[in-house]
């Protein structure tokens, strides 16, 4: 007797568990293995998957935390298969330009059946800003019915000299690309194409190339507003070729969209013409969900959540290789994951529940963590916080970590006061222009008011300082970020990524046995939706 009361108090106090880098490479090493065929939703790879990250929980001592008594959560989609090639071309000024798919251009859509554009006229809304609060809106007093929207990439404070309304460099998600889409396709618009510059977008032309004609996801039943018929990314030499044919100078109007002054201007005489077939079908992938069921507050919640997706079997690279075995990204989110259960599983039972989810479909647009956060499993408002594993690089043992879209929770301070215990210093991300905040699955929860952090190991190497680091960083981004040499490197050393994960489960640990129930910074977009239902956290 007196042992079991005693057992809540010992728990506390005991040492956390050690997560393993020697573990996290094996899990990575099997996920990013070609026999899992680079873990595309739907295709052959997503069973093999969904069997091991299950079996996995079940061996770490948790329970089905899905549907039915499962360890899956069913998650409805739309994939938009493309049928046959696209066409795309500008007439401008008497000339008929055509564009290369996939050089010059993308062309997506996600409506069923052939969509066809016949000179439609081409409007440039700058960076395509809606923002009431700071009285800018690039839409004012443009007509956009039937025409082709041409936007900047990013947000307009990105390239400007010094702060300004947008918060300086970091993005805004006003700067995103389903943003202006949304914005365009409400007023309207026949078509949205975005030029690509690499840092605003954040990626390189070849990665934009090389998802031209991959099939799209939506979540089903298909919800919100519909969207422009036809978007695509526009490539800036072919931009600056069509304004110049147009009579317009490109980087000229670049700086003019700066400033919120700056109104919708036609693109000359230019129009566009383009057609396109899509093949609509109805598909299921699945969220994995794991439980361990907390002992003193079993309704509340902590998530920890890492995407088990990667980019699948596509088109082949310039060697042949078809699967994007998704290594990195995020094979090794999901082995950190995988590791964090473990190391709760072998510890003392916390006080609150504790979820683990494998969210599939983020690279299709954050969906599985859409219908978790839409359909949870355990309410949001009890949901304390949702810590995600998306790291973005492997690395050796780091002496800091990387803070992602920083100034928004006050789980910051508690993520300071964890790294600290393990000598690590916690610095802001250093390309905020790319918004990376938005672009992970946390975002779905964020978005419901559910205070979310992200953070990755930092650039400050211990072999090599920050130089090592940005290299490491910078190579993987322009060389392998989502393409097929995204693949297992058997030297890639994984402390920085064990070191994430202590922080991350330690952090988690902290607050499932606590009372604490962690908030939004004020100005946060996010904090008056969490407010709404603070009643229910007591
Ligand atoms: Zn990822």
């Amino acid at each position: 007797m007196a042992l079991a009361l005693s057992l809540p108090l010992l728990s506390a106090a005991a040492p956390p568990a050690q997560i393993s880098a020697e573990r996290i490479k094996a899990h990575v090493r099997t996920l990013s293995s070609d026999a899992f065929a680079g873990r595309g939703p739907t295709q052959i790879g997503e069973a093999k998957t969904l069997e091991y990250l299950a079996a996995q929980f079940a061996a770490a001592g948790l329970e089905p935390g899905g549907e039915k008594g499962s360890w899956f959560q069913d998650v409805p989609l739309i994939r938009y298969e493309r049928v046959g090639p696209a066409t795309v071309s500008v007439r401008v000024a008497g000339a008929t330009v055509p564009l290369a798919i996939g050089g010059q251009v993308t062309a997506a859509s996600s409506i069923a059946g052939r969509t066809v554009l016949d000179n439609a006229p081409m409007v440039f809304l700058g960076y395509g800003m809606v923002a009431p609060e700071l009285g800018w809106n690039s839409f004012e007093g443009a007509d956009l019915k039937g025409k082709v929207a041409v936007f900047l990439a990013g947000d307009p404070d990105f390239e400007a000299p010094g702060a300004g309304a947008f918060g300086g460099r970091s993005l805004v998600y006003g700067g995103r690309f389903g943003a202006k889409a949304a914005a365009a396709a409400k007023a309207g618009a026949a078509a949205v194409l975005v030029v690509h510059e690499t840092a605003p977008a954040s990626y390189p032309w070849s990665q934009v190339a090389g998802n031209e004609g991959a099939p799209t996801f939506g979540l089903r039943p298909v919800a919100g507003a519909a969207p422009a018929p036809i978007s695509g990314w526009l490539h800036r030499d072919a931009a600056v070729d069509l304004f110049r044919r147009a009579g317009l100078d490109y980087e000229a109007l670049k700086v003019r969209a700066r400033d919120r002054s700056f109104r919708a201007v036609a693109i000359g005489n230019a129009t566009l013409s383009a057609a396109l077939e899509v093949r609509a079908t109805p598909v299921v992938s699945r969220n994995v969900v794991a439980r361990l069921r907390g002992m003193g507050r079993p309704d509340e919640t902590v998530i920890f959540g890492a995407h088990w997706d990667a980019n699948g079997i596509g088109a082949a690279d310039a060697a042949g290789d078809t699967i994007r075995n998704g290594a990195v990204d995020n094979a090794t989110g999901t082995a950190t994951l995988l590791e964090i259960a473990r190391a709760f599983g072998r510890g003392a039972r916390p006080q609150r529940s504790i979820l683990f989810i494998g969210y599939t479909a983020e690279e299709k647009g954050l969906l599985g963590a859409e219908y978790y956060a839409a359909n949870p499993l355990a309410p949001l408002e009890t949901t304390a916080a949702v810590f995600n594993l998306d790291p973005h690089v492997v690395i050796g043992r780091a002496r800091s970590l990387d803070l992602i879209g920083g100034g928004r929770t006050d789980l910051e301070q508690d993520l300071v006061r964890v790294a600290s215990r393990h000598g690590l210093r916690v610095e802001d991300e250093r390309s905020p222009e790319a918004g990376w905040y938005f672009r992970s699955d946390h975002f779905a929860f964020a978005t419901r008011g559910v205070p979310a952090l992200a953070f990755r190991a930092g650039r400050d190497l211990a072999r090599g300082g920050k130089a090592a680091g940005d290299a490491a960083i910078e190579a993987y981004n322009a060389e392998h970020y989502h393409q097929t040499s995204d693949a297992f490197d058997p030297a890639w050393d994984m402390a920085g990524a064990a070191q994430e994960g202590q922080v991350a489960y330690e952090l988690g640990r902290d607050l499932a046995n606590s009372r604490r129930w962690p908030r939004w910074n004020d100005n946060v977009e996010y904090k008056p939706i969490r407010e709404a239902s603070a009643a229910l956290r007591r």
